[in-house]
């Protein structure tokens, strides 16, 4: 009998599995070569402005796009609140430019729901534990979401980062899209020099770009290396 495949299994399994990697770009263009030209719906998660605009570029052609910002591990709310305001003019600004829109969609805010998912990892460093359970909480809440209004696919800008694990992203992706019913859409947006492109059009759109991921945890690792950074030249 194959063992229960805990949170904790799957995080390793993933994090071993480095030898035999998917090329989730590759199956992302197989889809998009499979749908030309019928714009199906896609629930696009997204973090912040910044990793989302890429990501908007790139897929505004292919899809009819919900983005929807569902960020609980974002602890300080005035923070989250300033995110979810760029999110919103960068989906305006960029509407404009490239005429074809995304809607949007917030979900709700409820830190405390991150904070219980979290408990007893607020010392992991960021790329550890905690971002697992971080990841599980938006996708399977993005997920149902998706499954309950009628879309084909839903996916994540998370991916976008090269401080976030693709992999574990897009086999958390599939696992609760299996869970709700919905096609999770692979991908590795940084590949294609979308992380690079994500920065031309942060600048372009003079988009706010925050120095830490999101939680109040990651936001003291940052402050305590920046602290050591000055330590150093002085
Ligand atoms: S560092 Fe980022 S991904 Fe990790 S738990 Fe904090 S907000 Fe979530």
């Amino acid at each position: 009998m194959s063992p229960k495949v805990t949170d904790e299994v799957l995080y390793s399994k993933v994090m071993n599995n480095g030898n035999q990697k998917e090329n989730y770009q590759k199956q992302l263009e197989e889809i998009l070569a499979r749908e030309q030209g019928k714009c199906p719906k896609l629930l696009l998660h997204t973090c912040c402005a910044p990793c989302s605009s890429y990501c908007l570029e790139y897929l505004l052609e292919h899809f009819d796009i919900t983005v929807f910002y569902y960020n609980p591990n974002i602890t300080e709310e005035a923070e989250y609140r300033h995110r979810a305001a760029e999110q919103q003019r960068l989906i305006e600004a960029l509407g404009k430019d490239i005429g074809r829109t995304a809607s949007f969609m917030e979900g709700a805010y409820e830190p405390q729901r991150f904070l219980e998912a979290s408990r007893g990892l607020e010392k992991c460093p960021e790329g550890g534990e905690r971002c697992e359970k971080c990841f599980r909480l938006r996708l399977s809440v993005a997920a149902e979401y998706a499954a309950q209004n009628g879309f084909d696919y839903y996916t994540t800008s998370l991916t976008i980062s090269p401080l976030k694990n693709a992999p574990l992203l897009n086999t958390i992706g599939r696992e609760m899209g299996e869970r709700y019913g919905i096609t999770f859409l692979p991908s590795d947006f940084k590949k294609k020099n979308g992380y690079k492109r994500s920065i031309e059009l942060s600048q372009k759109y003079d988009l706010y770009r925050q120095d830490y991921c999101g939680c109040a945890f990651s936001k003291a690792e940052r402050e305590e290396q920046k602290r050591k950074i000055e330590e150093n030249h002085t």
